[in-house]
């Protein structure tokens, strides 16, 4: 078993300072996550190189739209989580305990390799939360760097400064979910103290590595649908990571906890990509529902279609180089 990353001894307990609950573990004990354990004085992660999933998706899957469009990523997880959502759409698999789940060794070196083998451009640490396997990230990410793939983490954000620079390196995308805009609405929906950590990393992520940034939000009725805070989410994204940043808005359907709401009306996604544009964003993308051009990306200046999608499917593009091929402003997508 190796030893994982960003942690330090106190006495008989651990300290894993991975991610912001900031965990005291004691021995024989893990943390939050499930899968970070004292092992007689040293914290180690239950789950390197052991995978609860993998399939060939395309990029537009993550969803991530503006990096390298219509092409496909070897797509990873594992088990755990450091979030406990009400409405998780993988708590098979994030609420899953290291031991009885059925997981497959996969070492760094053989996923790139089947990466190579089947035709992906990229490796994607999805499903479950990436974060909580950040020494198999690291390893796995940096022989994909090395074979000319690129690297996507599909993440709740939920990682402290330390975390993201252990990894940033070898890191191209950076997909993280916004759920809401304020920390009691993280508390009672993802049983986590607050949203800052969430913003501040993904800012850095993008500031300090250069990462290409994009954001989801899944809009659930009640929960997260007032205008205050889909304004603010907007706002924020518009300000601290810049306006053509993509949001991806979706719809919520019932599920898991909350199975009792009804899945979010049509009018209030809608009114969340009007919100999304008044407060100066140029790309707002709305997904889970069958909605012609709904999901394509247009020119903000000319209006032009420049990358149009299917589904998960780029089904034309119209661009030069990162521009758009009609009137030639930069809009931002790394191809
Ligand atoms: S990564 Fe896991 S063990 Fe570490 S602080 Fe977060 S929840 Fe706790």
């Amino acid at each position: 078993m190796r030893e994982a990353l960003v942690w330090e001894a106190e006495g008989e307990r651990v300290h894993c300072l991975l991610c912001p609950h900031d965990c005291r573990i004691a021995p024989g004990r893990t943390g939050i996550c499930g899968v970070r354990e004292n092992d007689a004085g040293t914290l180690v992660p239950l789950t390197y190189g052991r995978v609860s999933s993998v399939a060939v998706d395309p990029i537009e899957k993550k969803p991530v739209f503006h990096f390298r469009p219509g092409t496909t990523a070897l797509s990873l997880g594992s088990v755990g989580c450091t979030m406990r959502c009400a409405h998780c759409q993988n708590w098979q698999i994030s609420r899953a305990d290291p031991s009885d789940a059925h997981l497959q060794l996969l070492p760094p070196e053989d996923a790139v390799r089947l990466a190579v083998q089947h035709g992906c451009e990229g490796v994607a640490f999805t499903y479950n939360e990436p974060v909580i396997w950040v020494e198999y990230v690291l390893d796995t990410a940096r022989a994909a760097k090395a074979a000319g793939l690129y690297t996507v983490m599909v993440t709740n954000g939920y990682i402290t400064e330390a975390g993201l620079d252990a990894i940033g390196e070898f890191i191209d995308v950076w997909r993280v979910d916004v759920k809401a805009f304020d920390d009691r609405t993280y508390r009672s929906l993802c049983r986590v103290r607050s949203v800052q950590p969430v913003l501040e990393m993904a800012v850095r992520a993008h500031t300090r590595w250069q990462m290409h940034v994009e954001v989801v939000t899944n809009i659930i009725p009640t929960i997260n649908d007032d205008e205050e805070a889909l304004r603010g989410i907007a706002a924020w994204i518009a300000s601290d990571l810049g306006p053509d940043t993509p949001w991806h808005i979706t719809r919520f359907f019932p599920y898991v906890e909350l199975a009792h709401l009804p899945a979010t009306p049509i009018p209030t996604l809608k009114r969340a990509v009007e919100i999304g544009a008044e407060e100066g964003l140029h790309f707002v993308f709305l997904g889970n529902v069958d909605e012609k051009g709904a999901e394509d990306t247009r020119c903000p200046s000319c209006g032009a279609v420049a990358v149009a999608r299917d589904g998960y499917r780029v089904t034309g593009t119209h661009l030069s180089g990162s521009e758009c091929a009609s009137c030639g402003r930069p809009l931002g997508v790394r191809t």
